[in-house]
Formats: C-alpha cells, sequence, structure tokens
C-alpha cells in the first residue's frame, strides 16, 4: 500500500493501492493494463493543486514527473505551437517558451501545477478575449483505457481539452503559443463599482479584481502589451518591492501573505479573520498606483504565502456584477467572514465541451477560505448565491455540484459521454468524483 497522498490545501487525502511514476509512454500503458485486469482504478495525478476530489482514489495514483519538458517546437496555420509533456510544470513551461522567445497566450500566473493537471480542469487566467490553457490544445496524445497510445482525432479535441482525466492519461499535449512580449502591469485600488462595470473588464486584455465583503474599495491589477520599441526597462525589482508593500498590509490581488502588518507578525490563518474590517479600512487607504514591465508570466506571479479551501465558479459574463454583489452581501449579511477578499476575473468562451466557459463568455468569482478556519459556512453560502446566477463551478473547486447540474449545464455532455465510452468503455479512470458529477 502506497504512502497518504494529501492535496494543496490539505483538505483532502486518500491512501491509493500504489503509485507508480512510469518512465515512458509504454510504461503507462503496461500500467493502465494491469490495473484494469485486476479491476483496480488508475488516477493520473499532477501536483495536488486541486481542491476538489478529482484525483482521489483508492486505486492506483500515476505520478507523470518522469514526463518533463518541451519536446517540439512547431507550427499550424502560420501559427507557432510546442509540444510538451504532461508532467511538465507551468513554470518550467514558461521557461522553456522564453528561452525560445515564444509564450503562452492564457495569463497562468501560479508555476506549480502540471500542464496535465491544468488541461483536465481548465485552468484560466483572467482577460476578457482570453481562452484557458485547454483553449489553446491543438493537439494531444494519452494512454486510454484499454492501454493504448492514441492520438486524440480532431473531431474528439473538444471532449479531450478539459477532459478530468475521465478519458486516459495525457502525455503529452500541442499547445499554441505566441511570440514573447513585455506587458506593463499595474496594480491600483478601485472604488468596487468601478470594478463590477464592464468598462472595467474591457478596458485591457488582462484584468482581475479583488474585493472584501463592505468594503468600498478593491485591489486590481491589469496588464497591457508594451510595444517592441517601448524604452521602459523591465521593472521586476521595483514590482517585487510595490507588492511587498502590499504584503505588508496582509494581502494582494492574487492572495494573501502569511504575515499581516495590521497586528504585527500574526499567523494568518487564525488571526485574518478577526482583523477584516480593519484590513478594509486600510486598503481603502492605499491609494497608490503601482507598476511594472516584463514577460506576463513573471510580472503576474504571485505564488501564494497561505494555504486556503476555494470555491470558484463561471458566471455568464452578463452576470458577473448582480451575481459578485450579492454574493458579497451575503456574506456580509451572515457576518461571514471569508478572511480572504472574493477574486473576480473574465474569460472568452471556450470550446471545451466541459470547460466551466463553454459557449460564453465568463465572469470568474472564486471565494477562498484561509486554512484553519470553518471554510464550510462561506462556501456554502457561496453555493448557493453563484449556482442561482447560472454559475458552473471551476473543476477544481469545492463544490456540491452532481451529475444532474453537469446535465443542465453542459448541453454537450452527451458527446463527452459517447467519447468516454469509446476511450475508456470499463471506467479504469473512474473515482467516486467523477462518478459524483459526470455519472458512471
Ligand atoms: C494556490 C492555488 C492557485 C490556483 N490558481 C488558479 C488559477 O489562477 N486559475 C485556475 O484555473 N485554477 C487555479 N487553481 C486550481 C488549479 O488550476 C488546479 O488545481 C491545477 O491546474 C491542477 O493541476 P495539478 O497539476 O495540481 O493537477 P491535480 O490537482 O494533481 O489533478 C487535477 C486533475 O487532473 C488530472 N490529471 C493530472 N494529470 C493528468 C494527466 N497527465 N492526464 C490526465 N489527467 C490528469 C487528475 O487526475 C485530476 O483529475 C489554483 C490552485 C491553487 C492551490
Amino acid at each position: 500500500m502506497a504512502a497518504v497522498w494529501t492535496n494543496w490545501s490539505g483538505g483532502l487525502q486518500c491512501r491509493p493501492t500504489a503509485t507508480v511514476r512510469p518512465l515512458d509512454d509504454s510504461g503507462v500503458s503496461g500500467v493502465v493494463r494491469r490495473a484494469a485486469e485486476r479491476g483496480q482504478a488508475v488516477r493520473p495525478v499532477g501536483a495536488g493543486h486541486s481542491f476538489s476530489a478529482l484525483a482521489v482514489t483508492d486505486g492506483v495514483h500515476v505520478d507523470l514527473s518522469a514526463f518533463r519538458g518541451v519536446t517540439a517546437i512547431g507550427a499550424r496555420s502560420g501559427r507557432p505551437t510546442v509540444r510538451v509533456r504532461a508532467g511538465t510544470t507551468l513554470g518550467e513551461l514558461h521557461s522553456e517558451l522564453a528561452t525560445r522567445d515564444l509564450a503562452l497566450e492564457a495569463p497562468l500566473e501560479l508555476a506549480a501545477p502540471t500542464v496535465g493537471g491544468a488541461l483536465a480542469v481548465g485552468m484560466h487566467g483572467s482577460g476578457a478575449a482570453l481562452g484557458s490553457l485547454s483553449a489553446a490544445v491543438v493537439g494531444l496524445r494519452l494512454v486510454d483505457g484499454k492501454g493504448r497510445l492514441r492520438d486524440v482525432a480532431p473531431a474528439d479535441l473538444d471532449a479531450a481539452r478539459t477532459s478530468l482525466g475521465a478519458l486516459g492519461v495525457v502525455l503529452e499535449a500541442e499547445l499554441a503559443v505566441v511570440p514573447a512580449g513585455r506587458v506593463r502591469v499595474t496594480r491600483a485600488p478601485r472604488p468596487v463599482d468601478e470594478v463590477l462595470d464592464d468598462g472595467f473588464w474591457d478596458a485591457h486584455p488582462v484584468a482581475e479584481a479583488a474585493v472584501f465583503p463592505s468594503a468600498p474599495t478593491a485591489l486590481t491589477r491589469w496588464a497591457d502589451p508594451l510595444l517592441a520599441h517601448d524604452p521602459d526597462d523591465d521593472t521586476e525589482d521595483a514590482a517585487e518591492a510595490d507588492e511587498a508593500r502590499e504584503r505588508s498590509l496582509g494581502v494582494t490581488v492574487a492572495g494573501a501573505t502569511g504575515r499581516t502588518a495590521l497586528g504585527g507578525a500574526v499567523v494568518v490563518e487564525r488571526a485574518l479573520p478577526r482583523l477584516v474590517p480593519r484590513f478594509n479600512r486600510a486598503v481603502s487607504r492605499l491609494a497608490r498606483t503601482v507598476s511594472a514591465t516584463g514577460p506576463m508570466y513573471r510580472v503576474l506571479s504571485s505564488p501564494p504565502a497561505v494555504r486556503f479551501e476555494q470555491t470558484e465558479w463561471a458566471l455568464p459574463r452578463a452576470a458577473l456584477a448582480a451575481g459578485a454583489r450579492e454574493l458579497l452581501a451575503a456574506l456580509a449579511d451572515d457576518g461571514l467572514e471569508v478572511g480572504l477578499p472574493v477574486r473576480l476575473r473574465v474569460g472568452a468562451p471556450e470550446s471545451g465541451w466541459l470547460h466551466p466557459a463553454h459557449d460564453r463568455a465568463t465572469g470568474w468569482v472564486a471565494v477562498r477560505v484561509p486554512r484553519g478556519t470553518d471554510h464550510a459556512p462561506v462556501l456554502e453560502r457561496a453555493w448557493r448565491v453563484l449556482r442561482d446566477h447560472g454559475g458552473r463551478p471551476h473543476w477544481a473547486s469545492r463544490s456540491d455540484w452532481t451529475v444532474e447540474d453537469t446535465a443542465r449545464a453542459y448541453p454537450r455532455l452527451p458527446d463527452f459521454r459517447r467519447v468516454r465510452d469509446d476511450y475508456d468503455p470499463e471506467r479504469v479512470f473512474a473515482t467516486p468524483e467523477l462518478a459524483e458529477v459526470l455519472g458512471d
């Protein structure tokens, strides 16, 4: 029996029968075949950064950490592409692309998740016209439930680009990429009413906001491309210094820091909720606008310093303002202290049949609760409000979503099931969580 596996937040654990680390494609095929013969489930696992139980199994965990790196550079329809192995972390992918003067178009700020995990759940950044990592997929190679190595047919690609790991173990993805460029990132406080207006989201290619219930001011961050001849030198060091100043308030747009100046050096997990009203007043006084320039993946990068539980929902973009307002009011009215700001982001419609932004411009709303505080009342309140506004939960986040909800919210679920029956007829990749949200 393998060791206990725990996800990033610490909220989920399982004890797989075995954890295997194949070294090549035939090794993965062998693992799947042997598990199928023994009637064991197989679950590929990435960096364990999902808050939902997608990677939880008592079957066999497949660790793809030997499948790393960019293997080829190509082009399709005049656009550059790269082939990247599924166990590559996003941080490694950003760096490898940068050495080739290439970049991801999606503004993904977190380095730890793997390409395979990020694709399975449809990992996204924030920009009205920007897709998720899944949207960049132009080809996929995987091992299916019969242990066969398959290049996903173009007709099946919209099932496989965001598959929750239900179709097979992805070994390699071909991703559309863009020439590397530099951006100017600006961070500034803005009135909450302003960020709940469409104009805020459409003014910049990358934009996001963080809001505390009952606070009049949001922390915002946006990025604009710099032209090649722009004389600005990269100012990442300045950005870090500015972010350090924000961190002294205990929070940044993307996350929270481990300490807060409001109460001295205190452990956020215990103390921040009680400090929220004081924090709100402090943020409102943060009137300075700061900016930095550099490659997007570097100036947006903002690693979290506290662990938290999260629920994030994809609302129709037109419902973002009403949904966010109702959520913030509900949390304030019920006296539910979130401890971390509610994070608002946007994204373009996705073609992936199971992507939460499928077929509609999307406003993302994320509610986060620091580890060590009682997250259930906050998350359950958020689920009720965000569901009522037509939300679909991020597959990696906590929710009470069921297969009946999926059937109602995802018109292409029957098509996905047809592809699943082809790729995994015996349900070798089934887990209790998949049964809950996709059915048997
Ligand atoms: C601090 C923090 C910040 C985050 N920020 C964002 C954000 O900005 N935007 C966003 O969208 N999400 C965000 N997330 C959630 C994150 O996107 C996902 O948790 C992450 O992408 C999953 O990648 P992973 O490698 O950790 O996969 P895991 O969590 O290990 O696995 C997730 C799913 O992918 C499957 N899987 C893994 N590898 C493969 C493979 N090779 N083939 C098939 N299936 C596979 C697993 O079976 C499982 O179903 C954040 C999470 C944390 C903890």
